[in-house]
């Protein structure tokens, strides 16, 4: 889907807890367990013309747990389980930093971790996304606090760490989710209805 003018709709996806199982570190490409309805989820976007787009952040990477080399070998992999059952993913943009811990190269304060929307900026650059008009799912308030500056609609799914996190919405804050879904499956079923989309 395509505004004119403005460029793509896209959904942002977080990875952990939102795609795959929650594991803490993921080290191990074998390790890799899709969550149920991601696989229909990311077809579904594919199939409204919409841009599948995977932000994560992995400060694994910064704490010494894993390498930049074996996070790209998970993707790859995460990438062609799914492209063998028909979900494309257009871009998968991670934060491998943390502000606080781990090995000087990548202990700074980013713009990339999220809430900071490094990625979804490169994303619009690269992909032609028109970010007001997107929106971001994930498990964490970060996700939605990540839609919430871009002036994109966020959906908090109540996979990985999401039913904890949703204790800790207050109605208070003006970082509610537009949505709260019991999963990806559900969340993308309710951007197309938001988006007046059949597919
Ligand atoms: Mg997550």
């Amino acid at each position: 889907m395509q505004n004119e003018s403005r460029g793509h709709i896209a959904v942002f996806m977080d990875r952990d807890g939102t795609i795959i199982d929650e594991l803490g570190f993921l080290k191990d490409p074998n390790d890799l367990n899709i969550i149920p309805g991601a696989v229909d989820a990311i077809s579904l976007i594919n199939r409204a013309q919409m841009k599948a787009v995977i932000v994560t952040n992995q400060s694994g990477v910064a704490r010494g747990y894993f390498s930049e080399e074996t996070l790209e070998k998970i993707h790859q992999r995460l990438k062609e389980i799914l492209m063998k059952k028909g979900a494309y993913i257009d871009a998968i943009y991670y934060c491998p930093h943390h502000p606080e811990e781990g090995h000087p190269e990548y202990r700074k304060r980013c713009n990339c971790r999220k809430p900071y929307s490094g990625m979804l900026d490169l994303a619009a650059k690269d992909l032609s996304v028109d970010l007001e008009h997107s929106y971001v799912v994930g498990d964490k308030i970060i996700d939605i606090k990540l839609a919430h500056r871009v002036g994109a609609k966020g959906v908090l799914v109540l996979t990985g760490y999401g039913k904890v996190e949703v204790e800790l919405l207050d109605d208070a804050l003006k970082l509610r989710p537009h949505y709260i879904a019991k999963d990806i499956l559900e969340a993308v079923n309710w951007i197309l209805f938001d988006l007046g989309k059949k597919v």
